[in-house]
C-alpha cells in the first residue's frame, strides 16, 4: 500500500505534499483529513474494504514556507513534467531527455516556458524543427514551477496525472513573472 502515492491538500486546497497511501489512510481514520478523490483501488482485510484515495485535504491549515526561486536545471524539468514525455506521454523516468520547443537553431531560448521533457524518439523526431513543421503537440504548456512543494508533487504525479491535475497549478502559470 505505500508505492501508491496521495495528494494532500492544504485546508485551502492548495497542493501540499505528497505522502504514502498508508499516512493518508490514517489521517482519515484519525478525522485529520476529508477524502477529496479516490484511487479506484481497494484494500481488502478480513473485516473491512477500504477505499484508497488519491487526493484528501487537511481539515487544518499549514503554512507553507517561501522557497527560493527553484533552479533551472534537467532534474528540475524532469520533475515538472512529471519524467513525461510532453510529445507522447511516455513516461520514461531519468532517461528522458530535454527538448526545445522552438528549436536553438531558430532563436528558441533556454528558459521554463521552451523546454519539455520528451523521450528519445520524440526528440529525434522533433529535431530541429517547429512544431508546426513536424505537426507534433504538447500535452501541456510548459510553465515556470512557482515552490519545492509543487515541484515535488509534480514529481510523484505521472502516475495520478489526471486525477490530480486540477489541483495543481493551471498550465502557463508565472508566464506574466518571467518578463521578455
Ligand atoms: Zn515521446
Amino acid at each position: 500500500m505505500n508505492a501508491r502515492k496521495v495528494l494532500i491538500l492544504n485546508q485551502t486546497f492548495e497542493p501540499l505534499q505528497v505522502c504514502t497511501a498508508r499516512r493518508a489512510v490514517l489521517l482519515l481514520f484519525n478525522g485529520k483529513a476529508e477524502r477529496i478523490e479516490d484511487s479506484g483501488q481497494i484494500i481488502r482485510s478480513p473485516s473491512t474494504i477500504f477505499a484508497l484515495p488519491s487526493v484528501i485535504r487537511l481539515h487544518h491549515y499549514v503554512r507553507i514556507p517561501v522557497t527560493p526561486t527553484i533552479s533551472f536545471n534537467k532534474k528540475n524539468i524532469l520533475k515538472r513534467d512529471s519524467y513525461t514525455c510532453q510529445y507522447c506521454g511516455r513516461n520514461g523516468g531519468e532517461r528522458m531527455t530535454i527538448d526545445h520547443i522552438i528549436p536553438k537553431s531558430l532563436g528558441g531560448r533556454t528558459i521554463w516556458e521552451n523546454v519539455v521533457s520528451a523521450c528519445r524518439p520524440c526528440n529525434l523526431k522533433k529535431g530541429n524543427k517547429s512544431l508546426r513543421e513536424t505537426g507534433m503537440r504538447l500535452l501541456h504548456k510548459p510553465f515556470r514551477p512557482r515552490s519545492a512543494s509543487v515541484l515535488g508533487i509534480l514529481a510523484h504525479a505521472s502516475l495520478q496525472h489526471e486525477r490530480w491535475r486540477k489541483y495543481l497549478p493551471p498550465d502557463g502559470e508565472d508566464r506574466a513573472l518571467l518578463g521578455p
